[in-house]
């Protein structure tokens, strides 16, 4: 009979946290988890699942207008933001709950509390009592960054309190061009909010195909949303009832509402880690091995708290290999390559794999396969929104090492594509399966041509 009260302990039940605990249990392990916010985290809570109903919600202002080339009057639309959000809250408090219900019934104690490491096999609850375990996980995800080297940023929103607002504002200043940025700008431009996205750089989405990232850039401008690159806000004042930010440039610009949307902090403040001698990196995230193990034996680490690759089917990964390791003794590691992601804005971005300036440096020679044409849906509809994929295949092999797209239902292609990545299939392989028509995604198995960009292309 082992000596400590836990087999595991988890501290945080975001998507990692609960998948670990649930599974450990299920493989008989007495587990602990301790959360001081609702269970879910930040996917279920203030991520990923109400972010998708605002999409879903933000598309019918398109598919309203798109009604009426296919002969449909739809009359006059308004929007009523406090039913979206109420409806939306529900359906997380509705989620959360069956989270909560799923880790109980699997036999794991949950403690409605905040944690705190205070030894190698040590946690000490809020309430001050303290618990041994012989493994602790800690799976604590990660934060809206707040700059505190910009004065007035205590003034602005967080992706958090996008769900919560009381009512919509009239404008909306947006500072950031990463994933939240855009997809928010989407969202509440749709709405009827006019958004202005201020970005540092000169395209968004920096770290996406280059392709990709024009186009997501110029679908934003196309579709409403007032995009000011190359600007640095120095600070951020509050004037009559509404918000000035200053840029470097010493423009100002106004909004009824800024929301900062910079990246996300791993949440190991106060979590006593680095006091028992777990390293962090300089940004605060756990240092772990391959197998999420951080530099004390008896503490792992999963998810947005180790800063590998902040996405939930990731972190959900991650805990699966945790317990195979920790609990079945199994030793498995995540292999982080060729992780599909997406870009919920309008049309909806995603990729999986190299980018076409990643493929070049690592091999050289690579092949592109590209087409942008407007999909038959928005040809009737008068919709201006454009399709484009495009393939980025290795030259010597023929793998196809990355695979691009922005369009109607691209997440959803691009869950398919991945599997063809993953499984580092050959553009001749792709090329020999049957086209589905009429779909967009057919597209993809029937790019004969290699793309030559014009400045190459010397037939004029
Ligand atoms: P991202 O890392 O995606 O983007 C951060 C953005 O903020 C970049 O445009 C960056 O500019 C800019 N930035 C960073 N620091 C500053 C600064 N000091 N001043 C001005 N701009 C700054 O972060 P997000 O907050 O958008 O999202 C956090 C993470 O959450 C994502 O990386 C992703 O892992 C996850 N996520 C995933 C989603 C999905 O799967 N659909 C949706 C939402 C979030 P630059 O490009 O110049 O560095």
């Amino acid at each position: 009979m082992s000596s400590f009260d836990y087999d595991l302990f988890t501290i945080g039940a975001g998507s990692g946290g609960t998948r670990a605990s649930r599974l450990a249990a299920s493989k008989g392990a007495r587990v602990g988890l301790a959360e001081e916010s609702r269970i879910g985290g930040t996917c279920v809570v203030r991520g990923c699942i109400p972010k998708k109903f605002l999409v879903f919600g933000a598309e019918l202002a398109q598919a309203f207008r798109d009604a009426a080339g296919y002969g449909w009057t739809v009359g006059a639309t308004s929007f009523d933001w406090p039913t979206l959000r109420d409806n939306v809250a529900r359906d997380v408090t509705r989620l959360s709950a069956i989270y909560e219900r799923n880790l109980v019934n699997a036999g794991v104690e949950v403690f409605g509390e905040r944690a705190r490491v205070v030894g190698p096999n040590q946690v000490e609850l809020s309430s001050g009592k303290r618990v041994s375990a012989r493994t602790i996980l800690v799976a604590t995800g990660g934060r809206p960054r707040r700059p505190k080297e910009l004065p007035g940023c205590e003034l602005a929103l967080v992706s958090d309190d996008a769900f919560v607002l009381e009512k919509l504002p009239k404008r909306l200043l947006i500072i950031g061009g990463g994933y939240i940025a855009v997809e928010l700008a989407n969202i509440f431009n749709a709405l009827g909010v006019e958004v202005c996205l201020v970005y540092r750089g000169h395209t968004v989405l920096q770290g996406f195909d280059d392709d990709l990232r024009i186009q997501v850039h110029s679908d934003l401008e196309r579709h409403g949303v007032r995009v000011s690159t190359n600007t640095t806000i120095e600070g951020i004042e509050e004037k009559n009832g509404a918000y000035e930010a200053r840029t470097a440039s010493g423009t100002v610009l106004t909004a009824d509402k800024v929301l900062v949307a910079i990246g996300r902090d791993p949440n190991t403040e106060g979590l006593g880690l680095a006091e028992v001698g777990v390293q962090l990196d300089a940004e605060g995230a756990v240092t772990v091995d391959a197998y999420s193990r951080s530099s004390v034996p008896s503490i792992y680490a999963i998810g947005d708290v180790t800063n590998r690759l902040n996405l939930t089917p990731v972190a959900i990964r991650e805990a699966q290999a945790f317990v195979a390791t920790v609990i079945e003794q199994r030793p498995s590691m995540f292999d982080h390559g060729d992780v599909p992601t997406a870009v919920f804005c309008t049309p909806p971005a995603a990729a999986v794999g190299l980018s076409e300036a990643q493929a070049r440096k690592t091999f050289g020679a690579i092949d592109i396969y590209r087409t942008s044409f407007r999909p038959m849906r928005n040809v009737l509809a008068g919709n201006e929104d454009r399709a484009l994929m495009k393939l980025v295949v290795r030259a010597d092999t023929r793998e196809v090492v990355g695979v691009h797209m922005v369009g109607d239902a691209a997440p959803e292609i691009m869950q398919m594509a991945a599997i063809a990545v993953k499984a580092k299939l050959t553009k001749d392989q792709w090329d020999t399966t049957c086209a589905l028509h009429p779909t967009i995604a057919e597209e993809l198995v029937l790019m004969r041509d290699k793309y030559v960009p014009p400045a190459l292309n010397t037939m004029g």
